[in-house]
């Protein structure tokens, strides 16, 4: 079987071509660096995404966050759940953690803008 995809790594989103047999990555093609080949077998065998959201502060407004580092696509609802428990103490700092290790991912939840 072979799967379709356009590598989202970076913004010149090369087609791949992956060939798979069984559930397991044979062949990739199409990528022009390293990168978009481990993405194509990362999303073929284990997708992982970076999640951006808000987060409620403690003034009662939100603060854009995102993630450090990708998280496994199949926790991304439960890791929105945590995000959206979460309040945010003012004053935040671009980079502050508001969550570390969100759901034992390894990813720490981190603000995206400063706040007084
Ligand atoms: S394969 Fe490399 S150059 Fe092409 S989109 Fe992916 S990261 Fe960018």
């Amino acid at each position: 079987m072979i799967r379709e995809l356009t590598c989202i790594v970076c913004p010149k989103g090369c087609p791949l071509k992956v060939e798979l047999e069984n559930g397991a990555v044979m062949n990739v093609t199409g990528f022009t660096c390293p990168r978009g080949k481990q993405y194509a077998i990362d999303e073929c065998t284990h997708p992982m995404r970076t999640i951006t959201s808000t987060a409620r502060t403690d003034n009662g407004e939100v603060i854009p966050v995102k993630t450090d580092r990708t998280v496994p696509k199949e926790s991304m609802f439960d890791c929105m759940t945590e995000i959206n428990k979460a309040v945010v103490r003012l004053p935040a700092r671009i980079g502050d953690t508001v969550i570390e290790n969100i759901l034992g991912t390894g990813a720490n939840v981190v603000a995206t803008a400063n706040m007084d």
